[in-house]
């Protein structure tokens, strides 16, 4: 239960608290029983029921969020963070055990769990909140331990591969589904004067207006605008994003070619053998081992990325896939059936007809040859006495 006043006062509320429980024969757990004073600044008073002495906290779980008394939101970020890491590890944990290694449920996992323990009851703190980082962080370490990528992997890479949306487009779905559906809301009178009152006040009336303005949806349009339209056109808005993030990361020139839908790519249910789906998602990334890679973590200058081969090539992807004379055997073996080069010049053809992961066989064919490229590489800088 709460009691709720705008004045010190007004919490003399406590006395006709306590003589309604007595009268009632029922007791109060004093231990449990909290204060909080909102303000920005922390006053202490003493508080009693009876001869009870209250505590005044400076903040407060209820309901499953953490209200702190300057109303910001630092607490309840910190709680969700820490729930939301631990389920997350906790998936990875079965994923690679009872979980057979199985990307389909072990997303659908995360979704169900850690996306809702970050979006829950988002349409309270989630605009005004200044940044989504920290929470963004957690899906995508998640997603890159699950492809087996490395850290730095763009963000947007990796949501266009599972179809996952950014975290703070879902907390944004969750709020502004809430806030449209209470205008027609009948139950939730008290919560609706409380909306009022916010858009009234010019500090958050500019947060709504700006989550509003980021998914171009117009402002007038929040009452009459259907569920589903609405989920849409911010679904549609952060696959944009991300589309534009790719087509302008410096990370890899192909993934936007290979990859140009945003749903969940086939492999990921179809290819079961783990080395061969990892070898090819690191192709499909450009992740592999390679002097593009070393390089990229060691602030070597492209041109100087060399390849191992010693023949003063840069390592860069086209000469790994097609003409490394180290990898002619897995190439004349898995690739040279599937691609005539003579006919497909143009390597903005060829690298996605390889990668598209539009035909299983020429996925697997891929696959085989990225993951017998891998090994080669790493017995030949081992017989040459060479570790990255
Ligand atoms: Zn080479």
């Amino acid at each position: 239960m709460i009691l709720l006043s705008l004045t010190p006062i007004g919490m003399r509320l406590l006395a006709k608290l306590d003589l309604y429980c007595k009268n009632e024969g029922l007791q109060i757990n004093y231990k449990k029983t909290k204060i909080m004073v909102f303000g920005n600044r922390y006053r202490h008073r003493t508080w009693t029921i009876g001869n009870h002495s209250i505590d005044q906290c400076r903040s407060f779980k209820y309901l499953g969020i953490h209200f702190q008394h300057t109303l910001a939101w630092k607490s309840h970020l910190t709680a969700v963070k820490l729930a939301a890491t631990r389920s997350a590890g906790a998936i990875l944990k079965f994923y690679r055990t009872a979980g057979g290694h199985l990307v389909p449920p072990a997303l659908k996992i995360f979704q169900s769990k850690v996306i809702s323990q970050i979006t829950y009851r988002a349409a309270i703190w989630g605009w005004l909140v200044p940044s989504f980082s920290a929470l963004e962080a957690i899906q995508n370490n998640f997603l890159s331990r699950l492809l087996c990528v490395p850290p730095g992997t763009p963000a947007a890479f990796l949501r266009a591969e599972t179809g996952f949306l950014s975290i703070s487009a879902r907390i944004h779905e969750t709020l502004l589904l809430y806030w449209a559906a209470l205008p027609n809301s009948t139950s939730k009178v008290l919560v609706k004067t409380c909306f009022d009152s916010a858009v009234a006040d010019r500090y958050w009336s500019s947060k709504f207006r700006a989550v509003y303005a980021h998914y171009h949806i117009p402002i007038q349009s929040i009452s009459t605008l259907h569920r589903y339209n609405f989920r849409a056109q911010i679904e549609r808005h952060s696959v944009w994003w991300d589309r534009l993030a790719i087509s302008n990361s410096k990370f890899s020139r192909w993934y936007g070619l290979v990859k140009t839908n945003h749903l969940r790519a086939n492999y990921l249910s179809c290819l079961l053998s783990v080395q061969l789906r990892y070898a090819f998602t690191a192709l499909r990334f450009q992740t592999m081992p390679s002097a593009i890679l070393h390089g990229r973590y060691h602030q070597i200058q492209y041109e100087q990325r060399f390849c191992i081969c010693q023949q003063g090539k840069v390592e860069d992807f086209i000469h790994y896939l097609f003409d490394c004379p180290i990898y002619n055997h897995p190439r004349s073996k898995f690739l040279d059936g599937l691609i005539n080069r003579q006919s497909y010049n143009l390597e903005d053809h060829l690298v996605p007809l390889l990668l598209a992961d539009n035909n299983f066989q020429t996925t697997y064919s891929v696959a085989q040859y990225a993951l017998a490229a891998q090994k080669l590489r790493a017995n030949f800088l081992k017989d040459i006495g060479l570790q990255e």
